[in-house]
């Protein structure tokens, strides 16, 4: 209930005395406390001439819920940089940092970075309203959930989540990664190099990438080799070395598991071949890509629309349009729905069409044509049952494509 919860911390805010000496030590308490309650992925302090803002990100979307006094500001920030072991007296220049508080469970990533009116924070909470999630819970379709889950249990080859930030592909992977811990019972042995570790996931050896020890994320794998790993989790893939390093362990009898960065599972094919990934490491190496993305589910007080308008150009014979209530806190979203796309490598024409280093619109609609259901058909029948609206899908997945 984000307008409320914005509003419970300004008053708690106000109730506390500028002129206190643990003023600055409190207010970060109750904007930390207030985040945790509401569910916040992230808290976003950002000084201007008049005060210090504070905005949560909840379900994707950012939105404003106290005003701090400027001439708290600096010690507001100070008392953060405190926490995740920064050098307050630099304010010039970004700071990187970790918080875990002993009184939860809950790890934090503090990033500061210098601007006109001060320095601005963003508190990134990791496991913020139970994000971390088993298989099961994950709320994948039928379609999506069986051919991935049997997956899970192959011995090798490469299982790609791919997505735009915020997507939710860590929470994927990770609940993938608990449920080849619980299927096997602990008897697979489960390695990652994560860049950061951003949950503890029970059965899996985690480790964190140490770029100013040498050890980025395709060094990581080298080693990690060595350690005798069944199922490798690779916190993301992000350029060629990595990409080599994860297919190649793909190739040699792992199961692999990580992201990668992109707006649909036929993108992914096109973008690793463009990072230089032969199609033949690509056909043989990976067994599937999904694609996922987070939409704002409609509270229960959305109402059914006829307007041509509020269809914003969805191809859909209804939609559902959001109206706000006390429930929403106004903003007539509750919870998230996961749009997922599933592309299988292992079927013969697609197969094929990667070897053939065929255009990613192409690979996208042989892909459809043997069945599988992409993001834009998810997100019509989700808008067709009632579960987002047309504006969240036009939010999420854009206008740029004909839909
Ligand atoms: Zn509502």
């Amino acid at each position: 209930m984000p307008q409320q919860s914005g509003d419970t911390l300004q008053r708690a805010i106000q109730q506390l005395d500028p002129a206190q000496s643990d003023y600055a030590l409190r207010c970060v308490e109750e904007i930390l406390s207030a985040a945790r309650r509401c569910g916040a992925t992230d808290v976003h302090l950002q000084p201007t001439a008049a005060s210090l803002e504070a905005k949560f990100r909840i379900d994707g979307v950012l939105l404003p819920v106290a005003d701090l006094p400027a001439p708290a500001a600096a010690n507001v920030v100070a008392r953060l940089k405190v926490l995740a072991g920064l050098l307050t007296y630099h304010t010039d220049r970004p700071q990187e940092g970790r918080v875990r508080l002993p009184q939860d469970e809950i790890e934090m990533r503090v990033c500061t970075y210098p601007t006109l009116h001060g320095e601005r924070v963003v508190v990134r909470l990791f496991a913020g309203a139970g994000r971390y999630k088993y298989f099961d819970d994950l709320g994948l379709p039928a379609d999506a959930f069986g051919p991935l889950k049997r997956l899970l249990g192959e011995t090798s080859g490469a299982i790609l989540v791919s997505g735009p930030a915020g997507s939710g592909k860590t929470t994927t992977v990770y609940a993938c990664l608990r449920e080849i811990a619980r299927a096997s019972g602990g008897s697979r042995s489960i390695i990652s190099i994560e860049d950061p570790v951003e949950a503890a996931v029970e059965g899996a050896a985690q480790s964190q990438v140490r770029p100013t020890a040498g050890l980025d994320l395709a060094a990581g794998l080298r080693f990690l080799m060595r350690q005798d790993p069944e199922v490798i989790m690779v916190g993301e893939i992000r350029d060629r070395a990595t990409a080599e390093e994860a297919l190649r362990a793909s190739l040699t009898g792992h199961l692999v598991l990580s992201t990668f960065h992109a707006g649909s599972a036929a993108e992914t094919v096109g973008r690793l071949s463009d990072m230089g990934i032969e199609p033949y490491v690509l056909r043989s190496g990976v067994l599937a890509i999904m694609n996922q993305r987070l939409l704002r589910r409609l509270c229960t007080c959305a109402e059914p629309s006829e307007r041509p308008e509020d269809l914003l150009g969805l191809d859909v014979a209804r939609a559902r349009v959001p109206r706000g209530c006390e429930k929403c806190g106004g903003t007539g979203y509750r919870g998230r729905l996961l749009l997922a796309e599933m592309l299988p490598l292992t079927d013969g024409d697609l197969a094929r069409a990667v070897l053939d280093r065929r255009d990613t619109k192409i690979i996208e609609r042989m892909a459809n044509d043997s069945g599988m259901i992409d993001r834009w058909g998810r997100a019509r029948r989700a808008v067709e049952e009632g579960l987002t609206s047309p504006a969240e899908v036009r939010r999420v997945l854009g206008f740029s494509e004909k839909h």
